[in-house]
């Protein structure tokens, strides 16, 4: 393991010092005893503007970094569908094609501090199996807001990335809405990087920026040398605070290319950091029994939300929705009661999150669950279920017949049609549709299983713990591991 990481460090001083072929396209060698400065443009979240900002780099024969999610690939629009606001499939492949760089970025965007370690996984690893799925060569990763820690940092080593980028830990432009410039920070990452699963950069380039304040942050990085990776979202004339107009990308651009004869040159973060495309790895979610649920009777609170662990609020529409965990409990010390005031349309409801398989348990499809929730409730009440495809994302499946009003503790139980294919997740909640009042505690979500099923497995148990029994005495572990996974 040393050995080949010093491997690497030596064949990354070699290609970053510009002899090596693969890495001197750009500009002729600087003078001698300059310090070489690498500048990364690394763009993130897959928006849609991004491929024009890919061409201005191209036609400077730069080349960027594009870190996306691919729970979050926009579909292929139809001829009358809007143009969709992420970037296509076909428009990713398009960006490797022209030598660009793609990335990984979660699945579905998510803040990592904020889940448990198998659920980052999920989102890590998972994303950059899919990517990589689908004919993308994806070796580097950026923490989504930026948030990384030591155990987020050996869970993307363990997805089989090479790097991982952080934001903030460079010197960056003072500016009036930037409240942490990082006065004290260097003003270059190391090259290689000192850690390379949480690189140094400056924080993300926002529409304060002006050209003069990229400019700087690049001269500011030649005094001592090393890697600047800066980080654009929105390269578009909207002036949202994440958006840069593509006249300041152009001309900075053209600045950049133009500096390659003083030792500052253009580089993907692949072509700093190096390394080879490693092995995928995917955690798909453990399967569970009985009520697959996670904190169904919603007793444990959540870090940070009015909300308990694991659930969230879903709605739309013209309403005022709010939460409390309240004492009026079914059953434990706590349920959880929506207020809706304001009701011109829309609903609200409480949900097991929306995620990758934490709180959200996978399903099998052709299987029917039974879903259940103790209720009390001013107004009708329905179920709203909503399903995960294998891409991670969720749409709306559909709704169980309504339930009455009651201010007594009632059972709403349903049982849902087979699961779809391609659907691996579910989530479900009782709804509101008018102002009112909505009390709930005590959630279940169940196979439903058949009495053909039922004594299927059975003998198939008994059948399995038959033989295990006549196969023990031939002390024969390997036959005794197979005949030992039921179903
Ligand atoms: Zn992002």
């Amino acid at each position: 393991m040393t050995a080949t990481l010093l491997l690497v460090v030596l064949l990354l001083g070699a290609s970053i010092s510009g002899s090596g072929p693969a890495h001197s396209a750009v500009g002729a060698e600087p003078p001698a005893g300059t310090p070489r400065t690498v500048v990364s443009l690394t763009f993130d979240d897959g928006h849609d503007d991004q491929v024009d900002a890919a061409r201005v780099l191209s036609g400077y024969g730069l080349r960027g970094t594009f870190f996306v999610s691919s729970g979050l690939i926009a579909d292929e629009p139809g001829p009358t569908d809007p143009m969709p606001t992420k970037m296509t499939l076909a428009q990713l492949r398009d960006l490797q094609a022209a030598g660009h760089e793609i990335g990984g970025h979660t699945v579905t965007h998510a803040d990592l501090a904020e889940m448990d370690a198998e659920e980052a996984q999920r989102q890590v690893c998972n994303d950059r199996t899919k990517l990589v799925e689908l004919g993308l060569d994806v070796t580097n990763f950026a923490y989504p807001y930026g948030t990384a820690s030591r155990d987020l940092e050996q869970i993307v080593a363990g997805c089989g990335y090479n790097s991982a980028r952080g934001l903030g830990d460079i010197r960056s432009p003072e500016l009036p809405r930037v409240t942490f410039t990082c006065e004290e920070c260097p003003v270059a990452e190391t090259i290689p990087p000192a850690d390379p699963f949480r690189t140094k950069a400056p924080n993300q380039v926002e529409n304060t920026w002006t050209l003069a304040d990229l400019q700087k942050t690049v001269t500011d990085a030649e005094t001592t040398g090393g890697w600047l990776q800066l980080t654009f979202h929105h390269i578009d004339a909207t002036g949202a605070s994440l958006s840069v107009p593509p006249s300041v990308l152009d001309a900075f651009a053209a600045w950049l290319a133009a500096r390659a004869p003083l030792g500052t040159v253009v580089r993907t973060v692949d072509e700093v950091i190096g390394g080879s495309q490693q092995e995928t790895v995917e955690y798909p979610p453990a399967p569970r029994a009985g009520n697959l649920l996670r904190n169904p009777g919603l007793e444990t609170p959540s870090h940070d939300s009015a909300l308990p662990a694991c659930w969230q609020s879903v709605g739309w529409g013209e309403n005022r929705p709010s939460f409390t965990v309240v004492e009026d409990a079914h059953s434990g010390d706590v349920g959880s009661r929506l207020d809706l005031a304001d009701y011109v349309g829309g609903d609200a409801k409480l949900l097991p999150t929306l995620d990758l398989g934490t709180c959200s348990p996978p399903v099998e499809s052709g299987r029917a669950y039974d879903l259940g929730t103790w209720y009390k409730s001013t107004g009708e009440t329905q179920f709203e279920i909503y399903v995960r495809d294998s891409d991670g994302s969720w749409t709306h499946w559909t709704s169980s017949p309504p339930f009455p009003p009651t201010d007594e503790w009632t059972h709403a139980t349903y049982t849902t049609p087979p699961i779809p294919r391609d659907v691996d997740g579910l989530s479900f909640g009782l709804n509101l549709r008018q102002a009112g009042t909505l009390v709930t505690d005590d959630y279940s979500q169940e196979v439903d299983i058949t009495w053909d099923e039922f004594l299927t497995r059975s003998i198939a148990a008994t059948w399995a713990q038959v033989r295990r029994t006549f196969t023990a005495p031939f002390d024969n572990p390997a036959s005794l591991s197979i005949l030992a996974s039921p179903w």
